[in-house]
C-alpha cells in the first residue's frame, strides 16, 4: 500500500480537480467512472489509485462532495451544520479507524442522547438518557433500581420471549426491555421514523438500541468515538482535492448524462440499486427521507437551547422524532460555540425526497435479492454502498464495506 498522507490541520489542498459539469475531462478517459461522491465512492477511488494506480472520475448530481456526510458553516450563525442530518462517527474496526485518521484530525467525543418522555401523567416531559439504563427506569417508572442485579431482576420480570427468537422489531424490544420501556421508548419513535409499527420492521433495526444494566449513558460503546476536528466535509476535501488520479464532476446526474460519459473500463455505482435497474419494470424498493424545521433561538453566549446535541421525542405528542442542536458539538468554530444564539433542527421522517434509509423488512429484503441478482449479471458495473447494497450501514460500516469490496474486486480481477 502507498504511504499514508498525514491529515492537514490547516486548510485543505486546493480543489483543482473538482468542477461542475462534464468539462475538462482526461482525453484518454478513466479506468473507473464512479457514480456518487459519498463515503463509498471516495474510498473506492482512493484505494484504486493508491493500490492499483487506477484513475477515476467521480460524478455526483449534487453540487458538493461528501454525500450525506456533507457539512458546512452556516453564514448567519457561524455554526457547522450537517446538511443531511446529524452524523456521529464511531467504530470498533481498527482498520477503519486507521483509515479515517489519514484524512483528518479527530477529537474524542462520546455521543450522549437524551429522551423527553411524556407518559401522560399530566406532569409534562421527563428527561432521561438513551439507550435505556438504570437511570431510565428509575426516572420513568420510579423503579428504585440501584445495582446491575436489581436491573436484571426488573427486566427479567418483564421480558417477553427470547431475544434469539425475535422475528421482528417488536419482539426484539419486548424480549429485551419488556412492555413499559417498549411503549415509552421504542414503539412510537419507530412508528414516526418508519411509518410502520415495530412488528413490521426487522429485529435488527430496534436491536441497534441496547438495554443496559448499568448507568452507562453513552449512545455507542465502540472503542473509537470521535469528531473530525474540521467537520466531515474536510475528510473528503483532504481525500479528493488535488488528487492526481481522481477527477470530481459535480452537478452531473448519471441518469441524464450516462451517454456523455468519457471512455472508461468499469462503472462503480453507489446510488439506489432500483434506480439503476428502473427499466426492468420491477417494483421500487422503499426508502425513508428526512426533513427539518429549523428554528433560531436567541440564547445567551455559550448557552444552548436543550440539554444535549440530540434529544429524542419517542412519543406521539409531537410529530418529529428528535431535535438536534449542533452548538453542542465541540468541533464547532469557537466563535459560534461561545457566541449568542443557536439553531435547532426538528427532524421529521418522510416518504418522499432523497433516499436516506433503506427500510429493513422481509418484503424489501426479498425484493432487494432480485435486484442483487440483476447486479451480479451486469457486465462492467460494480455496486457498492448503503443505497446500492440496500443496507442500513453506519458511516464506519460503509467505509469498511467499501474497503473490503475493493479487496475482493482486486482479488477477483474485477478492477
Ligand atoms: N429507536 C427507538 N427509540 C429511540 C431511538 C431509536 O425506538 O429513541 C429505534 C427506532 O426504530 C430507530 C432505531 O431504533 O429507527 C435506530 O435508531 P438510531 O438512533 O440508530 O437511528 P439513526 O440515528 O440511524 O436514525
Amino acid at each position: 500500500p502507498a504511504p499514508s498522507p498525514s491529515p492537514s490541520s490547516a486548510s485543505p489542498p486546493p480543489a483543482s480537480n473538482v468542477a461542475s459539469g462534464l468539462v475538462d475531462l482526461r482525453p484518454s478517459g478513466y479506468d473507473l467512472v464512479i457514480v456518487g461522491c459519498g463515503l463509498s465512492g471516495c474510498v473506492i477511488a482512493e484505494r484504486a489509485s493508491a493500490v492499483l494506480g487506477l484513475t477515476s472520475l467521480i460524478i455526483d448530481k449534487r453540487s458538493h462532495i461528501g454525500g450525506n456526510c456533507f457539512d458546512y458553516i452556516d453564514e448567519a450563525s457561524g455554526l457547522r451544520i450537517s446538511q443531511y442530518g446529524v452524523h456521529l462517527f464511531h467504530t470498533k474496526s481498527e482498520r477503519v479507524w486507521e483509515y479515517v485518521n489519514r484524512f483528518e484530525e479527530w477529537m474524542p467525543y462520546c455521543h450522549r442522547v437524551k429522551a423527553k418522555v411524556d407518559l401522560q401523567r399530566g406532569n409534562g416531559y421527563q428527561l432521561t438518557s438513551l439507550p435505556p439504563n438504570r437511570e431510565t427506569v428509575n426516572t420513568l417508572f420510579d423503579a428504585n433500581v440501584t445495582s446491575e442485579e436489581d436491573m436484571e431482576a426488573w427486566l427479567a420480570s418483564r421480558r417477553v420471549g427470547n431475544v434469539e427468537d425475535a422475528k421482528n422489531g417488536e419482539e426484539s424490544a419486548l424480549s429485551r426491555a419488556g412492555p413499559e420501556l417498549y411503549e415509552a421508548i421504542f414503539k412510537y419513535y419507530t412508528y414516526k421514523q418508519w411509518d410502520r409499527l415495530p412488528d413490521q420492521m426487522d429485529a435488527s433495526v430496534l436491536a441497534r438500541i441496547p438495554v443496559r444494566l448499568d448507568e452507562d449513558n453513552r449512545y455507542f460503546t465502540d472503542e473509537h468515538q470521535a469528531l473530525p476536528k474540521h467537520g466531515y466535509t474536510r475528510i473528503f476535501e483532504n481525500l479528493l482535492h488535488g488528487h492526481k488520479d481522481i477527477d470530481v464532476r459535480l452537478d452531473v446526474d448519471f441518469f441524464n448524462e450516462k451517454d456523455k460519459l468519457p471512455k472508461h473500463t468499469t462503472l462503480v455505482f453507489t446510488g439506489p440499486i432500483d434506480a439503476y435497474f428502473a427499466s426492468q419494470g420491477m417494483p421500487k424498493l422503499e426508502y425513508r427521507s428526512l426533513t427539518w424545521d429549523v428554528e433560531y433561538h436567541d440564547t445567551e453566549p455559550c448557552e444552548t437551547y436543550q440539554e444535549a446535541l440530540q434529544v429524542n421525542y419517542p412519543g406521539m405528542e409531537v410529530p418529529y422524532t428528535r431535535i438536534v442542536e449542533y452548538k453542542h458539538k465541540p468541533n464547532q468554530p469557537v466563535k459560534a460555540k461561545e457566541g449568542k444564539g443557536t439553531l435547532i433542527f426538528k427532524e421529521f421522517s418522510v416518504d418522499d425526497g432523497d433516499p436516506y434509509y433503506p427500510v429493513p423488512n422481509p418484503a424489501n429484503r426479498d425484493l432487494y435479492e432480485k435486484y442483487r441478482e440483476l447486479a451480479e449479471k451486469e457486465q462492467g458495473v460494480l455496486f457498492v454502498g448503503r443505497l446500492a447494497s440496500y443496507k442500513y450501514f453506519n458511516m464506519d460500516q460503509a467505509i469498511l464495506n467499501a474497503l473490503e469490496l475493493f479487496d475482493a474486486w482486486k482479488a477477483e480481477g474485477k478492477l
